[in-house]
């Protein structure tokens, strides 16, 4: 688990205070010296905070009230409520959630330097929710309304944690996706700190098989999630060709998918962990038969499965979706080589549930096309209103 410097978790006297959730249980050990609680207060403020999901101190009944007084000096829960939801008619759910900076106003409220997306899928009895890792992202996807809208800053743990805090299906979410805003590995130091809240036993204690992190592949921090974590992956590839994926994903001259792919092969998919690959159908692009041939080339012999994704076009992008029938054939003529191929059912298409689109509405992003330009459109460049489809 990667380092933090105190500074950025205890405030320096400042008069601000610090978000609790976020924190890990070493952290909420400190946090229990430096107010003098007892030491087993730390157990005691991780289950308030992600467990019962108290929104405030003065909650946490079990510690003393001069110890609650002592905590609230300095520190808050700090779940950021979201700003607005969208609600499909098949049952999708988009929230759009302030990041707050550090900076406050005269009444002391925290500024905002962005908006973030979280999109809630449910699915029988499940409801995974797809959470974003930074405001922005700077991997420039050329496909991708976030790419578009510039790197912002990224998200704290604290940031993370309270979008699986925050939304009103808090208590009855079953799977998570690190698919929403931003390059997961981009941000690793928070996203592990975040994935280590939501599996440790003092935490939510989730299963890692309820977790699948989605990356374009940022090679040094893939193969460090691949030793420290236990969830599943999955791999935006869009192209089993250097040259044409580099048109679309600036990310592949630094880190040739070629790389990725032999980088994954070190690793044993064949038992609880799994690696999927998402591939975005763009018509004449990437579609054609030796597209298809090619990618059965670069995964051969990897225990994988390759998630096929339509594509909903987006303004200033030169390609569109994939027909139907090209889809099928592309899925069929992988699953006849052995790779498992399936088909992406849309969701939420109705209130653009995909990555980039609602903050892009709110003016959040510098690129991002008006509110009216932007209606009734969404893009799949990660497709976030996908389904996980294992617990
Ligand atoms: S697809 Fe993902 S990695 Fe690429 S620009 Fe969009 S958010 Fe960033």
């Amino acid at each position: 688990m990667e380092g933090r410097n105190e500074d950025q978790i205890f405030n320096g006297g400042d008069g601000m205070k610090t978000r609790l959730i976020g924190m890990n249980a070493d952290e909420l050990g400190k946090v229990a010296r430096e107010t003098g609680l007892p030491k087993f207060a730390a157990g005691q403020m991780a289950r308030w905070l992600y467990v019962k999901k108290a929104g405030d101190i003065e909650m946490m009944t079990d510690i003393s009230k001069e110890g609650r007084q002592r905590l609230a000096e300095r520190y808050e829960v700090g779940v950021t409520g979201y700003s607005d939801l969208q609600i499909s008619s098949d049952g999708t759910k988009k929230y759009l959630f302030p990041v707050l900076g550090e900076h406050r106003s005269p009444s002391g409220d925290r500024l905002e330097r962005g908006a973030v997306e979280a999109v809630m899928i449910p699915d029988g009895d499940r409801s995974t929710l797809c959470v974003s890792s930074q405001s922005g992202c700077r991997m420039g996807c050329r496909f991708c309304m976030t790419g578009r809208q510039g790197f912002h800053g990224h998200l704290s743990a604290a940031d993370i944690i309270s979008q699986f805090l925050a939304v009103d299906e808090s208590d009855s979410l079953t799977n998570a996706v690190f698919m929403g805003m931003g390059e997961p590995l981009d941000n690793y130091g928070e996203v592990m700190r975040a994935i280590e809240i939501l599996t440790a036993p003092w935490g939510f204690a989730w299963s890692p098989k309820r977790i699948t992190l989605s990356t374009v592949g940022v090679l040094p921090a893939l193969r460090r999630f691949l030793d420290e974590s236990r969830c599943h992956l999955a791999v935006s590839l869009h192209s089993p060709f250097s040259d044409e994926r580099l048109s679309v994903m600036p990310v592949e001259k630094a880190y040739p998918i070629r790389d990725v792919v032999d980088l994954i092969r070190e690793y044993d998919f064949t038992g609880q962990r799994r690696v999927s690959f998402e591939y975005t159908m763009f018509s004449g692009f990437n579609d054609s038969r030796r597209h298809a041939d090619a990618l059965i080339r670069l995964l051969s012999g990897l225990e994988c499965r390759v998630n096929l994704i339509r594509f909903h076009s987006i303004p200033d992008f030169p390609y569109a979706a994939s027909p139907d029938l090209i889809i099928e054939n592309f899925r069929d003529r992988l699953n006849r080589a052995g790779i498992t191929a399936t088909i992406r059912a849309s969701r939420g298409e109705d209130i653009l549930a995909a990555c980039g689109m609602l903050a892009g509405r709110h003016g959040t992003g510098k690129n991002a096309g008006s509110g009216e330009e932007s209606a009734g459109k969404s893009v799949a460049g990660k497709s976030v209103a996908e389904k996980e489809d294992e617990s």
